[in-house]
């Protein structure tokens, strides 16, 4: 398995980072010149540049190191190869590479990193200073890495092969669940065996429409700027500042939170879990304000991190099409479109916990086994947040959670099983945030 571990190059010598500056701009006029002839040979109707092809056209011309100059050609073909996928995947509206970079991050394979005792030398090609960064620790071997622009300063991702100890062979459980990935809910879990875990996305939401806040106030002072101006500048360092932190938050919560999903798995000896993929309900067209919302949400880095745990912990992983799953029955089939958390059903009078429901009809897509709905749920919310809720505003916990509780039952009776304050709270502001989200 690979691990990207980033080092910060903050504060490095001012010669050192207009070399890197340079550096990225001619990895760009690279990117350019292979957006060139493959659009020229695609115009043309002529054979697509390969590997080889854009390798002698890019040799020797660019002023890096020449293996650099070969990531980038990577870098293309790999990206063309993509956008041919999703084309044929019927996705029209993708294109093959057509813009023009300014910048592009710098990057060298494992064999063109140099490693002193406490330096480590990057070769910016020939006739040129190499690049002289101190030596992480950790770092033992050569690795590939890129120095890439955070919007702030510059970064140094290095890709590390971490060994992976033979997997001991498991005593198959025949335990599944299913994972239905939400926005309002990060994550809905249903087991075959009747357990059901509901982790909430409700910390995700408040950093986003914080952030977004943020955004539109720097926006509106900038505007009454002069552009280029000494103020204006700084307003975008704040933004930048700002979003880095948002993004330090938003990832830390969506790791908690599906490092929540896989241990609630491993708990129960779960042997394979099929996450729902939501791209069909995505990049349906339901209104301006729906489509913003969805387009906002990023549930690829979900799966992502579920497929990377689950690897951790041995636990076979899979997606598919979830579409349909969360307006069936799963008593009587009856077809609805929810409305709020709760499902109702119209024909047969069945209630349940409605991101539940998604989840439990997914096992007989994903198993062919037909499951009935939980009768314990566990409601779980990554990080802490207590912190992040402004005091004053909206709802406040009432210390003794017996008002919570109370609303709690009338919102959902079966759901409250266990009866504590934490699981009791959490229905209620999901309760709560509901409106504002619903319309
Ligand atoms: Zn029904």
């Amino acid at each position: 398995m690979e691990r990207v571990r980033i080092v910060s190059l903050k504060g490095i010598r001012k010669r050192q980072s207009a070399a890197i500056h340079a550096g990225q701009m001619e990895a760009a006029r690279v990117w350019t010149a292979c957006r060139d002839a493959h659009l020229a040979a695609r115009q043309e109707h002529g054979k697509w540049p390969n590997r080889d092809a854009l390798q002698k056209a890019t040799k020797g011309r660019f002023a890096l190191h020449s293996q650099s100059v070969q990531m980038v050609t990577h870098a293309f073909l790999a990206n063309v190869d993509t956008a041919q996928q999703l084309r044929n995947q019927g996705r029209a509206e993708i294109r093959y590479p057509y813009k023009d970079k300014t910048f592009y991050p710098l990057m060298w394979p494992a064999q063109a990193m140099h490693l002193e005792d406490k330096r480590m030398v990057l070769p910016m090609g020939r006739g040129r200073p190499s690049l002289i960064l101190p030596k992480p620790e950790w770092l033992d071997q050569p690795c590939a890495c890129k120095i890439v622009w955070n919007g702030l300063h510059n970064e140094l991702h290095i890709s590390v092969a971490e060994d992976t100890e033979e997997a001991p062979l498991l005593e198959p459980t025949h335990k599944h669940a299913t994972v239905d990935l939400g926005q309002i809910q990060q994550a809905a879990v249903a087991t075959n065996e009747g357990d059901a875990l509901i982790v909430s996305g409700r910390g995700i939401r408040s950093l986003k429409r914080q952030h977004s806040k943020q955004l539109g106030e720097i926006a509106s002072k900038r505007s009454r700027c002069q552009k280029g101006s000494r103020r204006w500048r700084k307003l975008g360092k704040t933004r930048a500042k700002l979003t880095l932190r948002y993004e330090r938050r938003v990832r830390d919560l969506r790791h908690k939170g599906t490092r929540q999903v896989m241990d609630f798995c491993k708990e129960r000896e779960v042997e394979s879990v099929f996450v729902g993929n939501p791209d069909g309900v995505r990049r349906k067209n339901s209104g301006r304000h729906h489509n913003q919302r969805m387009s906002q949400w990023e549930y690829g880095k979900d799966i992502d991190y579920l497929q990377q745990k689950s690897e951790q912990d041995r636990i076979v992983c899979f997606t598919g099409d979830e579409r349909g799953t969360s307006s069936r029955c799963p008593v009587c089939g009856h077809r609805h479109k929810p409305k709020g958390r709760n499902w109702r059903c119209k024909a047969c009078g069945f209630e349940g916990h409605r991101d539940i429901v998604g989840a439990v009809n997914m096992h007989p897509i994903a198993y062919g086994q037909v499951v009935p709905f939980p009768k314990r749920i566990t409601y779980l919310r990554p990080g802490n947040l207590r912190r992040s809720s402004s005091p004053g505003t909206g709802h406040r916990p009432d210390p003794s959670g017996r008002r919570c509780l109370a609303e709690a039952r009338n919102q959902a009776p079966q759901d409250v099983c266990a009866g504590s304050l934490e699981h009791a709270h959490e229905l209620c502001h999901s309760a709560r945030s509901l409106p504002a989200l619903a319309g």
